[in-house]
């Protein structure tokens, strides 16, 4: 019996045992890579004939009549297992078909009863085929029956384990999808984040395609620059051969320079200690300078004394175009005791008086009136020739002193012409004010070589009917007069200052030149206004010379007035009094009462009076500290050459006459 049963098992393991190998299969699917590009759908499909076989092996087992198999496979398994104990597959079907007829055709009969033991046992085998038991052993059939049912109960156990099996497998089955599945998920999930990486690889491509493109581009731009720039290698690396050249030829010079530093060096060593050597004898010598500096100054003043501190010089102009020649021996010029080479000193004046007449009724002799003067200039003496004997007082004045330079005489004898010069601006011309100031420069500059350093500060007024003027004045104050005045500087101070009048620092001729250009114009004006008022007052040029050595603490200040004084004559007395000339006469008075004053003032200081009469005019007044003490003055007597001024020119001359008799002080006493 046992054959007959293990056919139909035989047939579904063989069925377990083909799927197995694909269930197997399948459990390693995931890891391959080519399942993985199929996707879980296609997994199924793979899966799919499986389940199918699967099923189709449970549906035929289903279908196959148990009974009918059992019926007819038992005697044919019988002979066939074992022959072929593995049947190929497509035996299976014909197996059932043989089945089936039995199945259709063998109605269930009639319940037989079992056979019996000591029943006639089943009839043997007859050409393969199950030999019919006659239908009267109804026991025998029963017996078959019953081990027919026997085995289906077996096989349909066995069956139902094989059906519990395959469950099992299809449960794995459906959990190795589940897997699959998630797998799958996860894939897809890794494809989409494949796909966006791709696609951003793409974007990132593209840019960087782009950006290869730019620097590409660049790349080409670099090249041509790096071809400048290794042009411009090789033209600098030339310059720098050029250089190096330069350079070699510069150290070898600085080599040559250096040896002649150092011995240029040694030789400055050398003459450091000569110079300080030099610098010590220069101060010794420098403070023996200062000494003889010191000396010289006070000789210069000795001396000056010794030439008298008032001193007067008389000058002849010259006649001039269209006036008449005077008589020859009207003016003599007598030699000095040493002969021509002397300068003159003395001066005769013939006159032939009309009025006095002999007994014989012929002229009378002229009377000869003969002054003495520490110098006399005749016609012919030039301003240079004039400035020279003066030059030594300006020397004074810088050395400290006061000095006072006049020019005295009656009107057109030539005291303007002295005191600031020629017309037209002819430097031969120039008179004492420009030549004092341009040699008080030139010595105040030598000066600074010794230490000293000098100011100079201008003014120049003009005295009028006792009325002070400024000759400076500018703008809206031209020509106008009247509103000065002279007053001390400050409250104890012997300096005097004129109000309202200006005070201008000149360091050079240019500046003096423009100041005295500006008074010529302030006369010009009140010329228009008061006829010829310039002669008929007095013009003061005051410069206050002051000097410094700081490197010894020394201080020296002086003024140096150049004064053009008023014309001398005097009215005539036998003119009638118009009102014109009546206030000609009040001019008169004026000059003729300051002319007469600084007369008194002069007596008065050399015959060292208590008072001096400085206050009776506003010129003395002005003049106060440039006439006393060590001041030193120099007159000017003026004359006309012309005959018909005799008289006047008798009248200065008479007055410098006196004030040359009655100051010659201590110049005199030497003299003699
Ligand atoms: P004052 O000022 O005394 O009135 P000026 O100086 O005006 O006299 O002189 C009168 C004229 O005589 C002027 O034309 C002047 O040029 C001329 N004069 C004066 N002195 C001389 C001189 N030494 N040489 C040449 N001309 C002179
Ligand atoms: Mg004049």
């Amino acid at each position: 019996m046992e054959p007959q049963q293990r056919s139909p098992l035989l047939e579904v393991k063989g069925n377990i045992e083909l799927k197995r190998p694909l269930a197997k299969a399948a459990s390693r699917l995931p890891l391959s890579g080519r399942r993985l590009k199929r996707g879980p759908d296609q997994m199924e499909e793979a899966l799919e004939p499986e389940k199918k076989r699967t099923r189709g092996l449970g549906t035929r087992v289903t279908t196959t009549h148990p009974r009918a198999a059992a019926l007819n496979s038992a005697p044919q398994t019988q002979g066939q297992t074992a022959a072929v104990p593995r049947a190929p597959r497509k035996s299976a079907p014909r197996y059932s078909m043989a089945v089936a007829p039995v199945l259709k055709t063998q109605k269930p009969g009639p319940v037989v009863p079992a056979q019996k033991p000591g029943t006639t046992a089943a009839p043997p085998m007859v050409g393969g085929k199950k030999p019919k038991r006659p239908a009267w052993d109804l026991k025998g059939q029963l017996c078959d029956l019953n081990a027919e049912l026997k085995c289906y109960r077996e096989r349909k156990q066995v069956l139902d384990q094989e059906n519990q099996q395959l469950q099992d497998q299809l449960r794995e089955a459906k959990q190795q999808a589940s897997v699959l599945g998630a797998e799958r998920r996860t894939l897809e999930e890794e494809l989409t984040r494949v796909r966006a990486q791709a696609e951003q690889g793409q974007r990132e491509l593209g840019n960087l395609s782009a950006r290869v493109l730019e620097l590409e581009e660049r790349l080409g731009t670099q090249e041509g620059l790096v071809q400048e720039l290794q042009q411009e290698q090789l033209r600098l690396q030339e310059e720098r051969r050029g250089l190096a050249a330069q350079l070699g030829e510069q150290e070898r010079r600085l080599q040559t320079s250096e040896a002649s530093l150092s011995d240029s060096q040694a030789e400055v060593a050398s003459l450091r200690q000569a110079a300080a050597a030099r610098e010590a004898v220069l101060a010794e010598r420098e403070d023996r300078l200062h000494g003889l500096e010191m000396e010289r100054r006070r000789l210069h003043n000795q001396l000056q004394e010794l030439k008298g501190n008032i001193r007067v010089f008389c000058r002849v102009r010259p006649v001039l175009p269209g006036e008449s020649t005077p008589s020859p021996g009207f003016l003599q010029f007598p030699s000095g005791p040493c002969g021509p080479s002397d300068p003159p000193t003395r001066l005769s004046l013939s006159r032939s008086d009309e009025r006095r007449g002999t007994l014989s009724g012929a002229p009378a002799a002229p009377t000869r009136h003969d002054f003495s003067f520490d110098r006399v200039f005749p016609p012919g003496s030039g301003q240079d020739e004039v400035f020279e004997e003066i030059s030594m007082l300006v020397q004074s004045a810088l050395d400290g002193y006061p000095v006072c330079i006049f020019a005295y005489g009656q009107t057109g004898s030539g005291k303007t012409f002295t005191m600031e010069g020629g017309p037209g601006g002819d430097p031969r011309l120039e008179g004492l004010i420009p030549r004092a100031l341009r040699h008080l420069f030139s010595v105040a500059q030598e000066l600074r070589g010794q230490g000293w350093t000098y100011s100079f500060v201008a003014s120049y007024v003009e005295i009028y009917n006792e009325t002070v003027r400024d000759l400076l004045a500018t703008g809206a104050r031209k020509g106008q007069g009247g509103e000065c005045e002279i007053r001390r500087a400050g409250p104890g101070s012997e300096e005097l200052t004129v109000t309202n009048a200006r005070y201008v620092p000149v360091s050079c001729e240019r500046e003096v030149e423009a100041l005295l250009h500006l008074a010529r114009q302030n006369r010009a004006v009140a010329r228009t206004a008061q006829n010829e008022r310039s002669s008929r007052s007095h013009s003061v040029f005051q410069l206050q010379i002051s000097g410094e050595h700081a490197g010894r603490g020394l201080q020296c200040a002086a003024p140096l007035s150049l004064v053009d004084l008023a014309g001398s004559e005097r009215l005539d007395p036998g003119l009638a009094l118009g009102p014109g000339e009546r206030e000609r006469l009040r001019e008169t008075q004026a000059i003729n009462s300051s002319l007469s004053t600084l007369g008194l003032v002069i007596m008065a200081l050399s015959n060292k009076e208590s008072h001096v009469p400085y206050r009776n005019s506003k010129l003395t007044y002005l003049l106060q500290n440039s006439l006393g003490g060590s001041a030193k003055m120099l007159m000017f007597v003026n004359i006309s050459p012309l005959e018909e001024n005799v008289s006047e020119s008798l009248n200065s001359l008479r007055f410098a006459s006196k004030v040359n008799q009655c100051v010659i002080g201590t110049a005199q006493a030497n003299k003699k």
